[in-house]
């Protein structure tokens, strides 16, 4: 009884598979496609607001992809599909091109800060293409932001790492996103030239029920501020949680208590998208 139910589940987890691979495959077709036509990717922008005075200082670029079978499509769906491929490279190489546009259109010169997936980086082509892109867009370097979230392949390339510098050198900032859910590796930070690094949503989230999660906010805060980085607390959704990452030292906020992802990143409305987190 108990060998043909594992038979089954065994049966049945391998036929998963097969149908997840085709999925994974139609979806890149479906993205591509989406890419070459440039229909159907959507750039979002959430503010990023100085604690201290409220103000948005950079605005983060979240792509959307409409597609007219699937409706909206989260990127935790899709940028995990397109890493696989060179659709990273496409797709990171469209969101930097229509963000910088999108940047040089608001009038209080926020930043605009753009994920760019490890996978990509290490690849050694990001760099004369973002020279690229600015010099054609005409946005001053200073006013662009790159994210890249923390994971092994940052602190295992040292071509990663090689990039990130260059970047620095021609005034573009750089980013640490989702810090303390990966390698968290403090020693390693001091090797990349990181002007900020943004606390996972998810100590935000567990922050008022869980003390030890204000601490590590805390003590992540403090260690920014030691080494002379702005520190981004991700997915404050209340004003109690917005309270509690001013007291604990973060200069900067992130979440839909200040203004949730936008098709108009000015105002930062509430939008389509919020179903999708
Ligand atoms: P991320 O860079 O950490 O972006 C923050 C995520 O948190 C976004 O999810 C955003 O919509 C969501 N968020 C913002 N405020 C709140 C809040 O108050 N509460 C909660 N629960 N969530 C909030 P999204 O847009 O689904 O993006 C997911 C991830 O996909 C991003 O995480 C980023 O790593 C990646 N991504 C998005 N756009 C791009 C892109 O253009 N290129 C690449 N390579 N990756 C992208
Ligand atoms: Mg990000
Ligand atoms: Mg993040
Ligand atoms: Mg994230």
């Amino acid at each position: 009884e108990a060998k043909r139910a594992g038979k089954g589940r065994v049966c049945f987890f391998s036929e998963d598979l097969v149908t997840q691979a085709w999925e994974q495959v139609r979806i890149s077709k479906k993205l591509r496609s989406a890419l070459i036509n440039e229909e159907e990717l959507f750039l979002f922008f959430q503010p990023i607001v100085e604690l201290k005075t409220g103000r948005a200082v950079s605005r983060e670029t979240l792509v959307r992809w409409n597609n007219p079978l699937r409706g909206w499509v989260s990127p935790a769906e899709f940028i995990p599909i397109a890493e696989q491929s060179d659709l990273i490279e496409l797709l990171d190489d469209f969101v930097l091109e229509k963000a910088c546009l999108a940047a040089l259109s608001w009038q209080d010169g926020a930043r605009v800060a753009v994920n760019i997936s490890a996978r990509h980086l290490g690849r050694n082509t990001l760099v004369p293409k973002v020279a690229f892109i600015l010099r054609k867009t005409s946005l001053p370097p200073d006013r662009l932001e790159i994210e890249v979230t923390e994971t092994a392949e940052l602190h295992l390339l040292d071509r990663v790492m090689e990039d990130l510098h260059a970047l620095r050198r021609m005034g573009v900032h750089i980013t640490l996103d989702d810090f303390g859910t990966g390698f968290s590796s403090l020693s390693q930070i001091r090797f990349f030239p990181f002007g900020k690094i943004k606390i996972d949503s998810s100590f935000v989230r567990d922050a008022m029920e869980r003390p030890e999660c204000a601490a590590v906010i805390g003590a992540i805060a403090s260690i920014g501020q030691r080494l002379g980085l702005r520190v981004v607390a991700e997915g404050v959704e209340t004003q109690a949680q917005h309270d509690l990452v001013t007291a604990e030292g973060c200069s900067e906020g992130q979440g839909y208590f200040y203004g949730a992802p936008s098709a108009d990143g000015r105002y930062g409305a509430p939008c389509l998208s919020g179903g999708l987190d």
